[in-house]
This record gives C-alpha cells, sequence and structure tokens, in this order.
C-alpha cells in the first residue's frame, strides 16, 4: 500500500509540478533560442541599412541622382571591392520618378549578371522600396523586404537619397541587395552556435507544425516540432518565404511520468521492510503469541505443568523462561497446599491420643458407605466396645496410665480387624466402634468376642476389677444384605446391646435382638 501510495504520489507531482517546470524551463530556452536568432537576422539588416545610410544621406549622391550623372555611379560604386567587401550582390540608384540612373547585380567572383528585378522594376518593387520626391521629414527613410532573386531568397534594403542633413526633397533611391547566402547563414549559425537551414516555404501551410513568424515576435511560444524550431520569414508583400529552422537545445529529463530508480528505491525499501517485519514476527510476534497462548490455557486449566519452552537468550526468551519458572513454582507450591490440606484433612480425622479415626472421621466414613451403590446390598455390622470400669482405672493408676491402656486398646483393635473392609474409631472418652463392612451377624459376633478375648488375654493388670485386668463390654448391631443402611439406628442398637453386655456382667459380648 506505501509503496503504491508513494508512486502515485510521485507520479502526481512529476505530472503536475516537474515536468511542467522542466518543460517550461525548455520552452524558455527554446524561446530565447528564436528571438536570438531573430535578433541575428536584424542585425544582418541593420548592417545593409547602415551602409544605404552612410551613401545615401550625401550631397554628393543627392547632386548625382538630381543630375541623373551615371557615369559617376558607376565609377563609384561599380568596383569588385565594393560588392565583395559588403557581402551584397547589387546596388541600384533611381531617380525620383523611379527611373533607373544606374545599376549592377553580380555573382560571385564579380561575375556582372542580369537582374530585371531591379533592373525594370515591377509595380510592387516600386511601390514597396523606391522613394517619391517628397520632404525628407515626411517619413522614414529606409525600407526593407526579402525578395527571390535567380529563384534565390535576398535581403533588399532600399534608402532615400537626401543632402547631408537628411533634410529637403528626396532625389532618389539608393536600393542594394544581397542573397541569403553561405555566409549570411553561417554568421546567423555563428550567433545561434547552432547550424541552421533555410527552407523556401511557397505556403504558411507548408510550414511544419508550430512554425512561429519572425516578425511577430511576441507570438513565439517556445514549442519545437520533431525537435526542430522553426521560423518564417514573409517577403516583402508579406507572404510566406522561407523557414528558419534548428535543433532545439536537448535537457538531461525525460519525459516518463514514473521515475524506474524511485520505484527500485521503494522496492528495496519495501523488501527490506517485510524483512524486518519477518526478523520482528520470527523473533517478537510468533513467541510472544505463543507465551499467550499457553498462559491463557494454563489460566483456563489450571495445569501448571505446562511450559513455554522458548530457545532464544533474548529478552522475549528470557520472560519465556522467567514464566516457565512461575509456572513451576506455582506447580511446587500448590503440590505443597495438597499436602498441607491433606495432613490437615488427616489430623481432623484423627483422634490424637490413640492415632485411630476419630468420631469426624466416622461420620465421614458412614457418609461415603450410605452413598455407595452397593451398601444396600450387602450386610454391615457394627461393633461398639467400651472399656469396664475405666473410671476406677484411671482412679487407681493414674489419667496417663489410662491413656496409655487407651492407646494399648485402640492398637489391638486395629491389629486385629481387617484394614481394607473394617473401619475403627474413637467414639469418645473409652468407647470405641468398629464398622464392618460386608460382614453378617455371626462373623461381627466371631469378630467381637476374639477382640473381647484378646483384650482380656493382654492382661493388663487392673486390681479394682472383678476380673483384676483390663476388659472390654462389646454390642453389637448388624444390618442385613437387601435393606438401605440407617447408621444412626444401627450405632442405637449397638449402643443398646453394650448395654446388654455391660449387665451380662461385662468381659462379654451381645448382639441386638431387636425382640428384646
Ligand atoms: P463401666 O464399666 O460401666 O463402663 O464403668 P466406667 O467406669 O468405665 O464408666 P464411666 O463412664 O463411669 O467412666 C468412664 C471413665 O473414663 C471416666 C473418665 O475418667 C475416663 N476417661 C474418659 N476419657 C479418658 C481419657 O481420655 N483418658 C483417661 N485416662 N481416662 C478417660
Ligand atoms: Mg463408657
Ligand atoms: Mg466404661
Amino acid at each position: 500500500m506505501a509503496l503504491i501510495f508513494s508512486l502515485a504520489t510521485q507520479a502526481f507531482i512529476r505530472f503536475y509540478w516537474t515536468l511542467p517546470a522542466l518543460e517550461q524551463m525548455a520552452g524558455n530556452a527554446n524561446k530565447a533560442d528564436l528571438l536570438r536568432l531573430q535578433e541575428a537576422f536584424n542585425q544582418q539588416i541593420e548592417t545593409l541599412r547602415g551602409i544605404s545610410l552612410d551613401n545615401a544621406v550625401w550631397d554628393e549622391m543627392h547632386r548625382a541622382a538630381t543630375e541623373r550623372d551615371a557615369q559617376w555611379f558607376e565609377e563609384t560604386y561599380f568596383l569588385h571591392e565594393t560588392f565583395s567587401q559588403l557581402n551584397i550582390n547589387g546596388w541600384y540608384f533611381y531617380a525620383s520618378d523611379h527611373q533607373l540612373i544606374a545599376g549592377q547585380s553580380i555573382e560571385p567572383p564579380y561575375q556582372v549578371i542580369t537582374n530585371p528585378v531591379f533592373s525594370t522594376p515591377g509595380h510592387s518593387i516600386t511601390q514597396h522600396f523606391l522613394f517619391n520626391a517628397v520632404d525628407a521629414e515626411e517619413e522614414p527613410l529606409s525600407r526593407w523586404g526579402l525578395v527571390t532573386i535567380n529563384e534565390k531568397p535576398a535581403i533588399v534594403v532600399s534608402h532615400a537619397i537626401t543632402t547631408g542633413d537628411a533634410m529637403g526633397i528626396i532625389a532618389g533611391t539608393s536600393l542594394i541587395w544581397s542573397y541569403i547566402n553561405d555566409k549570411r547563414m553561417s554568421l546567423l549559425s555563428q550567433a545561434l552556435q547552432k547550424p541552421i537551414q533555410l527552407t523556401l516555404t511557397p505556403s504558411a501551410q507548408d510550414a511544419p507544425p508550430n512554425t512561429v513568424n519572425a516578425f511577430i515576435p511576441d507570438s513565439f511560444h517556445g514549442d519545437a516540432y520533431e525537435h526542430r524550431l522553426n521560423l518564417l520569414f514573409n517577403d516583402y508583400r508579406n507572404k510566406p518565404f522561407f523557414v528558419l529552422s534548428f535543433d532545439e537545445t536537448t535537457y538531461p529529463f525525460d519525459h516518463d511520468i514514473f521515475d524506474i530508480t524511485l520505484l527500485i528505491g521503494l522496492l528495496s525499501a519495501s523488501l527490506m521492510l517485510y524483512l524486518f517485519y519477518v526478523f520482528i514476527r520470527h523473533q517478537i510476534l510468533v513467541p510472544l503469541r505463543k507465551m499467550l497462548n499457553i498462559v491463557a490455557e494454563v489460566m483456563a486449566t489450571s495445569d501448571y505443568t505446562k511450559s513455554i519452552e522458548l530457545k532464544g537468550y533474548d529478552d522475549i526468551g528470557k520472560l519465556g523462561n522467567h514464566i516457565d519458572k512461575l509456572f513451576k513454582l506455582v506447580k511446587d507450591q500448590r503440590a505443597e497446599l495438597i499436602e498441607h490440606n491433606q495432613q490437615l484433612k488427616n489430623m481432623s480425622y484423627t483422634d490424637p491420643l490413640t492415632g485411630i479415626a476419630n468420631r469426624r472421621y466416622l461420620d465421614q466414613h458412614l457418609l461415603t458407605l450410605a452413598e455407595a451403590a452397593n451398601t444396600s446390598t450387602i450386610p454391615v455390622s457394627m461393633l461398639l466396645i467400651d472399656v469396664d470400669h475405666f473410671k476406677s482405672f484411671n482412679d487407681n493408676y493414674g489419667h496417663s496410665q489410662g491413656d496409655k491402656a487407651l492407646i494399648d486398646v485402640a492398637t489391638m483393635l486395629k491389629q486385629n480387624t481387617h484394614a481394607a473392609t473394617d473401619f475403627v474409631c474413637r467414639m469418645g472418652g473409652e468407647e470405641f466402634l468398629i464398622v464392618l463392612r460386608d460382614t453378617d451377624a455371626s462373623d461381627a459376633l466371631m469378630v467381637a468376642e476374639n477382640l473381647c478375648k484378646r483384650i482380656f488375654n493382654t492382661g493388663i493388670s487392673h486390681v479394682m476389677s472383678p476380673y483384676h485386668v483390663l476388659t472390654v463390654s462389646i454390642g453389637i448391631s448388624t444390618k442385613p444384605a437387601g435393606i438401605p443402611l440407617h447408621h444412626a439406628e444401627l450405632i442405637d442398637q449397638a449402643d443398646k446391646a453394650l448395654y446388654l453386655a455391660k449387665d451380662s456382667g461385662r468381659n462379654c459380648v451381645e448382639s441386638y435382638q431387636s425382640n428384646r
């Protein structure tokens, strides 16, 4: 886009500003050349006019003209030197009644030729070039024009013959003419510093386009045709006569709207910009995008095991590594937190004295059990265990011995049950509960009796007891297979059975019977 915009701007500036300015510059130079050529041509006329003036405003010539002294004119003017030095081809003298007094035309090298144009002038030549016997102050004393002589273009200058003070009645006409010969052409070329070509032009239509008229300098516009400038000269009757043409000066600028060097420059600049973009994209944008995606993913999933793994050692690479370290830190801290939470949970579910599950854990366990789909299909039994005469044990042996005895009982209960299916907890004080999954009444009875016997056999001394050792009483309740679990009811039933066991003398086991 930037490339196209730059090119369009350049084309716009070139089209509307640069090229017109350059063309105007070239046009001005052309105009100056045309004026210079026209000036050089005028200069030649002025030279001829000067020659005319010097001779015609002269008392002696005035006399000779008045007296029609042909001999004097011939002797004074018709000399080889006169024609060659002044670069003219003919000199004619007329009386004020337009009668020819004397005249001669030559072609180099001094060969006299006949020239009826001036020896027997026609009406238009006479009208245009010859003076009448009027007061010299009434009209310009000099005239000029371009005439065809022997089919060649020639300059003609005529001057009124007057006395030396250029006053009084005009005595006649002094007329000189000269071919526009090689010498004159080379003078023009010198003035312009360019070769000049002369072409006869029978009509204005024959002139090339953009030709300007030498007699109207204000109309010079400076436009060339096929790189040539053409200056049209009319003859003395104001008819198109010949064209002087020359090459226009060429200027070192082309007319192309688009500058190829600029295009190349813009292309290489665009290429550089593209390469820069590729570099930035590879080094910054792509890694940034990768980081962004992974960070977003980690935030959405909380999966801090992910990592960005950038390869570079630059700032972006370092940033990636820092984020990876941050992820790892969060991951480690989360693991630590989970572990701490687990520990806290364990602590809250553990009886601090005996190290076995506590009442809160029991509640949780029963909830899980009640929610398990297969619980109603299997039998579940509960053993409620209470240490006998424990108050007197404490009283007799001290509280810390009591604590130790409780730990021993808990250990015993744990060791003689299956950790996978049987849940042992301390209900509080000297009371324990065991939940036996998939255990019917008779199996529960076997487990209870075994526990009771083992604690008795351990033989923890208890002198205040009728058995002299520490004993427990156990109440059993069972939910048969096929009915849902109501654990509060089951505990209640176990409690009732325990009461019975206490009643039966302690150190024994009783199962709950619904009919009792
Ligand atoms: P029974 O045979 O009828 O169960 O009589 P008992 O003395 O065991 O029952 P009682 O409820 O009268 O007494 C229980 C005693 O258990 C009271 C209390 O001092 C003791 N005890 C409860 N918790 C602890 C404990 O954590 N440590 C110790 N050392 N003793 C405890
Ligand atoms: Mg008790
Ligand atoms: Mg007790």
